[in-house]
């Protein structure tokens, strides 16, 4: 079967993209390498979704999920490998199938980015993390660390500061680049200790995390014994597997205006993984309909 838009990605872009397609009678394949919502989905409390005061990411991924699902869309847990041009059909496979769509909108989010460490993706699950609302509970009255120094990481440390029994946070500058207001209730909690000027440069362990070598920018080394380990130091964009149908700028972005078009007609991207200034619901959702639209027109004129 040829489908007649393919979406990349089951997080809000992608299921929004969904919804749209599927209300314009489009016949949509949704593949989604882990399961839908995209990052959200382990975020406690969403105060900013127009409507909702509150609403957890589980219920929010949920309920888009079957509003998709409601509509039609056919959403399949498969991991796109690869995107084939071959003149205007295009081809998504995954290491089971190859899918044959008219469009295809890639909505793939990113990625926490990791610290590069030696154990580290070996100490996911047994002492390192990169969410800190998912994995907190598991280092109540315990010794954890967060690194990093944009917002996610303030409020990654102020979140813990609740549960943990110390938290360190290690920044590699001399300032924060996370809002003032964040940083000042972090300096006001008497368990949350601020090392500045270093970074994290190996991870010591037995069968679990059992410390982290930091070192200053002045040379000095330190040993902290930490049971949890928070990585929040940014994310990249999942754009790697189809940078043959689209531009990427140097972060690696799919690049895309407004209209979510790329260089490769019927080809569409929507959501955190494109070039834009706001990273949010609400834009990953406002993406999601304008692709979805597009990809409609496209179909339309080129039926
Ligand atoms: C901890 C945290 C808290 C946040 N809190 C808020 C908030 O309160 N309010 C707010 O507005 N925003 C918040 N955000 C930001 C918001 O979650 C994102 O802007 C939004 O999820 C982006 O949606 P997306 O669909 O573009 O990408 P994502 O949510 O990243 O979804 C992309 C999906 O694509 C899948 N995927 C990736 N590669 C492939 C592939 N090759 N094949 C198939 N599937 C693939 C992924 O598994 C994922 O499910 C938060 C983000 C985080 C990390």
């Amino acid at each position: 079967m040829k489908y007649d838009v393919i979406i990349i990605g089951g997080g809000p872009a992608g299921l929004t993209a969904a919804v749209y397609a599927r209300r314009s009678g489009k016949s949509v394949l949704l593949l989604e390498a882990k399961s839908c919502g995209g990052q959200i989905i382990n975020t406690p409390d969403i105060e900013n979704y127009p409507v909702e005061m509150h609403i957890s990411g589980y219920d929010f991924a949920t309920r888009l999920t079957e509003q998709a699902r409601a509509l039609g869309a056919e959403i399949v847990l498969e991991k796109a490998t690869d995107l084939r041009l071959n003149g205007s059909e295009k081809t998504v496979t995954t290491a089971k199938n190859a899918y044959e769509g008219r469009s295809v909108i890639i909505a793939t989010g990113s990625a926490a980015r990791k610290l590069g460490l030696e154990n580290e993706d070996a100490l996911v699950g047994r002492g390192v993390s990169y969410c800190a609302t998912c994995d907190g509970n598991f280092f109540r009255k315990k010794k954890v660390a967060v690194v990093g120094g944009g917002n996610t990481a303030l409020e990654d440390a102020l979140y813990l500061a609740d549960l943990a029994d110390t938290v360190y946070l290690i920044h590699r500058r001399d300032a924060f680049r996370g809002e003032d207001a964040t940083l000042a209730r972090l300096k006001a909690r008497e368990n949350v200790r601020i090392i500045y000027n270093s970074t994290v440069t190996a991870l010591r362990a037995d069968k679990r995390l059992r410390s982290i070598e930091v070192t200053n920018k002045d040379g000095s080394v330190a040993e902290l014994e930490i049971n949890g380990l928070f990585v929040a130091v940014g994310r990249i964009p999942e754009n790697r597997n189809f940078a043959a149908a689209v531009d990427l700028d140097e972060a690696g972005y799919a690049v895309a205006g407004e209209n979510c078009r790329t260089r490769t007609p019927g080809v569409f991207v929507a959501g955190d993984n494109r070039t834009k200034d706001v990273r949010q619901l609400v834009t990953a959702a406002a993406d999601g309909a304008v692709a979805a639209t597009e990809a409609v027109k496209y179909l339309n004129e080129t039926r």
